[in-house]
Order: C-alpha cells, then sequence, then structure tokens
C-alpha cells in the first residue's frame, strides 16, 4: 500500500494533513490538535526518479532531500494542507522556501509552519525552556488561526500516552527482529508504513503486527556469525538488509533516525506542551541532525552496542549527508577501542542491493565469524 492511499484514507476523515520534515516534529501537539502529521522520509520504495525536484535541487543533494521535494513538487503533493520544519541540516535550511515558491508556482501553495530549536549544548546553566515555550505557544496560535481549531491540554495530555504507547510497540516488534523472529526489512517496511497512518490507527495495526509475529517460533539466539547494529539517517535498501541476514548476520538493534532514534524514549507525560517538547528536544535519543545532543551520541551508540552484545555495526552513510560523515571515523575509533568491528557502506540515490556492497557484508561476516 503506497503512501497515497494511505494519506487518502486519512483525508477521508476530515483531518488537514500536514507533511512534516525533518524526523522529530511535535506530532502529539498536532495530533492533539486534529491534525494528521505524516513525516514525509522513507520515500525509497515509492519515489525512483526526481525530475521536478532535479529542477530546483543540485544533483549532489542526499536523496532523502531529493526524494522529499519530488513528492510535494509532483502531483502527489496536492494530499498536504500544510507542512511543517524546524531547522536542522544545511541541506533542508532552504528547503521550506522552495517547496512554498514550487507549490505556488503551480497554483496549489502550502503554507509551511515553522519552529527554531536551539542548538544548544548540554550546559545545565543555559535554560532553553523559555525558548523552546514561545516557539510552541506561537505554532499553536498559528494553527489554531489557519485550521479554525482550538488547542486543548486535556487532548494534548491524551496524545502524549498515544505517541509513547506507539513508541513502546516499536521497540516490541524490534524485539522480534533481535530474535530472529522478523527479518529486518519487514520490520523497516512495518515500521515505515505505520507512519503514514494516522495515529488512532497505529497502535492497533502495530498491535496486531506483535500479535501475529508473537506467534512465530523464535529463531537461533547466536547467529551463525556475528551481532551486527546498523546506524544511519535511513536504513539500507530492501535488498541490502536481506544480504546482511543472508550473510549470516543478526541486526541485534539499530541506530537508524527513522527507526531507533525516533523511537528510543519519550519524555514523562504531562499536559503542557513547554514542558513536554523542551525535555524532547534537549533529551532527544542523539542524533547528528540535533545538534545539541551531539556530545552524547559515542556513549549512546557503545551502551547501545553493549546492551544487544554487538560484534559489529554497519554505518549506513547517506550519500552527501556530510552530518553523519563528520562523525564516523571518530565513532568507528571509539567502537574499534571497544573491540567491535565497524564496515561502512554509501548508499545513493537509485542503490538498491549492488553486488559491490553484497561482497563486501559477505566479507565483513566472514571476518566476525573468525572472531565470535
Ligand atoms: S540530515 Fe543528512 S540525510 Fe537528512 S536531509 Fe540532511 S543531509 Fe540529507
Amino acid at each position: 500500500v503506497s503512501i497515497h492511499d494511505k494519506i487518502a484514507s486519512i483525508k477521508e476523515t476530515g483531518r488537514p494533513v500536514i507533511g512534516c520534515f525533518p524526523l522529530y516534529p511535535p506530532l502529539e501537539l498536532f495530533d492533539a490538535m486534529g491534525l494528521a502529521p505524516v513525516i514525509l522520509w522513507g520515500f525509497s520504495d515509492n519515489i525512483g526518479r526526481t525530475p521536478e525536484s532535479d529542477r530546483h535541487l543540485q544533483d549532489y543533494t542526499c536523496s532523502v532531500a531529493r526524494r522529499l521535494a519530488e513528492w510535494v513538487l509532483s502531483d502527489a503533493g496536492q494530499a498536504l494542507d500544510g507542512m511543517f520544519m524546524y531547522n536542522a541540516c544545511d541541506t533542508l535550511r532552504n528547503l521550506p522556501e522552495i517547496l512554498e515558491a514550487g507549490t505556488a508556482a503551480a497554483g496549489r501553495p502550502i503554507p509551511v509552519h515553522r519552529i527554531h530549536l536551539p542548538m544548544a549544548g548540554p550546559d545545565p546553566a543555559v535554560d532553553l525552556s523559555g525558548y523552546i515555550r514561545d516557539e510552541l505557544d506561537t505554532l499553536i496560535l498559528e494553527l489554531e488561526s489557519r485550521y479554525k481549531i482550538t488547542f486543548s491540554a486535556e487532548k494534548f495530555e491524551k496524545s502524549v500516552h498515544r505517541h509513547g504507547k506507539i513508541r513502546e510497540l516499536c521497540r516490541t516488534l524490534e524485539g522480534f527482529v533481535t530474535d530472529g523472529r522478523m527479518p529486518f526489512s519487514d520490520f523497516v517496511r512495518t515500521v515505515h508504513q505505520n507512519g503514514w497512518h494516522s495515529s488512532d490507527v497505529q497502535v492497533p495495526f502495530l498491535s496486531s503486527v506483535i500479535e501475529k509475529t508473537g506467534c512465530l517460533p523464535a529463531g537461533n539466539p547466536e547467529p551463525v556469525k556475528g551481532r551486527v547494529l546498523l546506524s544511519g539517517i535511513l536504513p539500507p535498501p530492501h535488498g541490502i538488509c536481506d544480504a546482511i541476514e543472508a550473510a549470516g548476520l543478526r541486526v541485534a538493534g539499530n541506530d537508524i533516525a527513522t527507526l531507533y532514534r525516533s523511537y528510543a524514549d519519550t519524555p514523562a507525560p504531562g499536559a503542557d506542551p513547554g514542558r513536554y517538547y523542551t525535555q524532547f528536544y534537549s533529551q532527544h535519543y542523539p542524533c547528528p541532525t540535533l545538534l545539541q545532543t551531539a556530545d552524547r551520541r559515542t556513549e549512546a551508540l557503545i551502551r547501545l552496542a553493549r546492551e544487544r552484545r554487538a560484534d559489529g555495526v554497519i554505518f549506513v552513510g547517506e550519500k552527501f549527508c556530510e552530518y553523519e560523515y563528520f562523525e564516523f571515523p571518530y565513532l568507528e575509533k571509539q567502537l574499534k577501542a571497544e573491540g567491535i568491528q565497524t564496515l561502512r557502506l554509501e548508499i545513493a540515490m537509485g542503490d538498491a542491493s549492488s553486488a559491490a556492497h553484497r561482497t563486501r557484508i559477505e566479507a565483513f561476516a566472514e571476518m566476525l565469524g573468525e572472531r565470535v
């Protein structure tokens, strides 16, 4: 089922659809206000070519931004009633203006709502709560005025609980990959497709997959060659996920932005968006796109690798994403000091499952197999 079908079913409910980027928008708030947020990420199954985007973005832009722009600027983007973005990498910095101008030129302007996140480090002397609270208050006023809706603290608290549950179910499902019940590529499809449902459908959808998968027998507790973590912005294409498991490796966990970094944890529930999002953004599971979390990243990755008893980490580099690439050498050095081996793959627009990637994965698996 494509993203178009999913969004069409949301629109039947009459809720305005808000396309969001980057990956960590205030989903709980949109939901509580009767809007349907959809994160515009994970299009690799649906968008192979980017002719519309190529008229605006250079070909040394990452595939994430090119596919996102293609989807919004093509006819498919007509499904959106609004867009939301916050500041992240340099690639995305001017994208709202490009999309705003592009959709206006096509005669179907889409409003873009924005907040700015301060990228300050974890200095306890710097209190960001007032700034983030102001940004949220301004956003709420803008949404109320634009969509003729009202904010309710009670609905917000319920929405916070629901999104906490969705993240918890994603973690449960990931456990089935770790114990060999579910191929990693099926897990990726399930979690990405889940994000294109409205949130009230997400809990029953994930619960039914968990119920069915939980009945299957667990796989061999010890994989043939070794246990690996995958790290990157996006998971690798399905063919490469399958090649990793076919090489005898078990995906014991992931540090992927569209997956674990999105569902790893959630702040304590509450009815105050200012408090909730101050904690959400300042304490978020580390991701290079949230610069304020950068100092905690190495420690978090090593802790995850230890918890999952990983023998190796496969870095899935998104071509042209300097945010991830800047960190790889340091992370590799720190992991090797812990006795954890690393492999770096680079995935570009159009990569599916190249023979070169498969050969390197098989060689990495052989090397790990000799050590475990
Ligand atoms: S963080 Fe990296 S992958 Fe994501 S949009 Fe920016 S450059 Fe592209």
